[in-house]
């Protein structure tokens, strides 16, 4: 959460004031997002990279491990100029971490917390349990963007498209283009300037959320074909399940799993939805979405993951059905 400091300073404040002199002295800083990184955690790291970058930064943006990105990120300006985890100088002067909601979510990159000189946390997660030595943690902030946004405009970077493409694709994923109550009045505001800038935020918002291979089709009717309701298990579950191995055969990429819960959480019946995504390890990674009555954070931390009111997950290693229960007995609980 947002404290403020002695003399009524907020913490962005702060974290803006160690950025300022890290870019004035030239000085190596290296960003990251979560792993696997979303919209978000993306466009936040490139958007605040380039900013450095501006502002004299010796800036590297990186990723934890797996070193890739799906088609549906990759063409975000300055995906290109990526480098992978291993590349990056364990010891910078500075370290930003940008929608990680634990050091966990950092991967290998978590040893920069405490590697690097200063290390600044940005982010808007619930659950985040504040890590890190400078922090901007704003749990209100419906996106880490909105964050990056306030941090480049202390910093005194102008936003022009580059900048506001990376911005406006984490907002709009994070609000579900405007549509969750993390949406404020300024929000709006935020999004008016990214689009004064003059970007393309049709296409943006088609590459993010309306483009998915003719095989997406065939794997949602089979995951959604087999969701089971449980209407009384708290406010209402529903279920499914896939894979990476069920994507794959159909021609898909691991990552299009995540689109399955934007259908499922349709729901009416349900104030939970649920999906399990089988990983190559063995493990499934869970998705959990609440309608409004559930707090799925809580759910989801208990279970060893986080993440938001209305929007969580985690990883477990019991079986699918094992899985399952352990939702239910937090439901139920
Ligand atoms: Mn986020």
């Amino acid at each position: 959460m947002t404290v403020p400091l002695p003399g009524g300073t907020l913490p962005g404040g702060r974290a803006a004031a160690v950025l300022d002199a890290a870019a004035t002295a030239g000085a190596t800083v290296v960003l990251s997002g979560h792993v696997q990184p979303d919209a978000d955690a993306l466009g936040s790291t490139l958007a605040l990279a380039e900013g450095l970058r501006r502002r004299g930064a010796r800036v590297l943006a990186t990723i934890p491990d797996p070193f890739t990105l799906p088609a549906s990120l990759a063409w975000l300006p300055g995906a290109e100029d990526l480098v992978p985890s291993a590349a990056v100088p364990a010891a910078p002067e500075v370290f930003v971490s940008l929608d990680a909601a634990s050091p966990g979510r950092l991967g290998e990159l978590a040893a920069l917390l405490d590697g690097a000189g200063t290390s600044v946390v940005v982010d808007h997660h619930a659950s985040n349990p504040g890590f890190g030595d400078v922090r901007v943690v704003d749990p209100t902030a419906p996106a880490t963007a909105v964050l990056v946004a306030d941090l480049l405009d202390a910093l005194g970077v102008a936003l022009d498209q580059r900048l506001a493409t990376c911005l406006y694709a984490g907002l709009t994923a994070d609000t579900g283009s405007f549509r969750f109550g993390s949406t404020r009045p300024d929000t709006h505001l935020l999004a008016a300037r990214l689009l004064a800038t003059g970007i393309d935020h049709a296409a943006i918002g088609q590459r993010l959320f309306d483009t998915a291979p003719f095989g997406w089709l065939g794997l949602l009717s089979v995951a959604a074909g087999r969701a089971v309701l449980e209407a009384d298990v708290g406010a209402g579950l529903v279920w499914t399940w896939s894979s990476t191995a069920e994507a794959t055969e159909h021609g898909l990429p691991g990552e299009q799993l995540e689109a399955l819960v934007d259908v499922v959480r349709s729901t009416r019946e349900a104030d939970v939805a649920c999906v399990l995504k089988g990983q190559d390890d063995g493990s499934w990674v869970v998705s959990l979405r609440s309608r409004g009555a559930t707090d799925v954070a809580r759910v989801a931390t208990a279970l060893g993951g986080g993440g938001h009111r209305a929007a969580a997950g985690f990883t477990s290693h019991l079986d699918l059905h094992e899985t399952v229960e352990t939702v239910r007995a937090q439901l139920s609980g």
